[in-house]
């Protein structure tokens, strides 16, 4: 069993914030994993985290730290998760795809990018893996329903689970490798199959991204009409999954419970949260005093998380399993799934 690692991301102030705050921010630092952060009633809080990634950390850091670790154990076929949380424009989408996913300087590339290098970096190196393929499926979730990124005539894919492969997104287009916005959690799955030379064993791990929509309250948004519809949608999904940590951190009273089916984010994650993966957190936050309860219900939320135990292993298949059970072609055997 291990923890998850969570980690906090104070992005620089914007333009915006500057002209109205001036140089003051709500948080002041003590060291690399410490700092104080100000409420809006100037109350002191001190948060703690795996590290804090002050203004000036580089993209690189972040990958380094929090998703290579992921990366070398999705190519040892352990599953792995990242999670980028916090209220919109926080620097969720910035940490995932950089500045732009198509174009961006080699400094400023985000997670994804750099997860897609990672990973054919390290599967090269492995001698004694005779084939191997990488496979990538990205969706959103929106307004509960799962929509395929790559053929949007999908919009309402559905969660299956394997006895083999764990949750999988019945029917989603994997591309041999947007639409994402803040009002939709994006997921991008990657799946890592190996075969050895020798016994043809096989193994399977498989990589989760995900980008939540922004985490703020929907009464606090001033929307109306549908926004507000998808704000509420939003705020239960998330509610959900902080329903989940709560009830994994022994905070529910519900018993061993665990409630994964509440919402479609969280039967997506039910693999990364407290069950067969490595799991990393980073939680987004603007240093801006006008954003101090946003930011502040950011860190507890990422304060509880650290107390969840997950317990990853390596997915390895049996030459004969793998082949009865079409591991490569998994949705062709309803007989190992149960639709969730
Ligand atoms: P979110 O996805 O949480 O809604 P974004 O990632 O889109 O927020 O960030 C909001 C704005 O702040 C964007 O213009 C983005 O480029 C900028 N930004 C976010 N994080 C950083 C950072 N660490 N360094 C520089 N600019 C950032
Ligand atoms: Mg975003």
């Amino acid at each position: 069993m291990s923890n998850i690692t969570v980690c906090a991301r104070l992005r620089p102030s914007s333009s915006k914030e500057r002209k109205d705050n001036g140089d003051n921010v709500c948080m002041r630092r003590l060291d690399a994993e410490t700092f104080i952060f100000k409420d809006e009633k100037e109350e002191d809080f001190t948060f703690s985290f795996d590290k804090v990634f002050y203004e000036e950390s580089k993209q690189a850091e972040v990958y380094e730290f929090l998703v290579l670790p992921i990366v070398r154990d999705a190519v040892n076929a352990i599953n792995g998760t990242f999670i980028t949380y916090g209220q919109t424009g926080a620097g969720k989408t910035y940490s995932m795809e950089g500045p732009s996913i198509l174009k961006c300087d080699e400094e400023k590339k985000g997670i994804l990018p750099r997860v897609v290098d990672g990973l054919f970096e390290h599967i090269k190196s492995l001698n004694e893996v005779e084939n191997y393929s990488i496979k990538l499926s990205m969706v959103e979730i929106y307004m509960e329903k799962v929509r395929d990124l790559f053929d949007l005539s999908k919009d309402n894919i559905q969660i299956k689970e394997s006895k083999v492969q764990g949750i999988l997104l019945s029917g989603a287009t994997e591309t041999e490798m947007n639409m994402a916005s803040s009002r939709s959690h994006s997921v991008y799955i990657f799946t890592i199959q190996q075969e050895f030379t020798g016994d043809k064993r096989m193994r399977a791990g498989k990589l989760v991204l995900v980008d939540l929509a922004g985490s703020e309250k929907a009464e606090k948004t001033g929307a109306e009409g549908r926004v507000l519809e998808e704000a509420k949608m939003i705020n239960k999904s998330l509610s959900a999954l902080g329903n989940v940590i709560n009830a994994l951190t022994g905070g529910s009273g519900r018993g061993n419970h665990i409630p994964y089916r509440d919402s479609k984010l969280t039967r997506i994650l039910q693999d990364a949260i407290g069950g067969n993966s490595r799991t990393a957190l980073l939680c987004c936050c603007s240093p801006s005093p006008s954003n101090a309860s946003e930011s502040l219900s950011t860190l507890r939320f990422g304060g509880r998380a650290k107390h969840i135990k997950a317990s990853p292993r390596v997915n390895f298949n049996e030459h004969k399993y793998a082949k009865k059970h079409e591991a490569f072609c998994p949705n062709k055997d309803e007989s190992c799934e149960r639709i969730l």
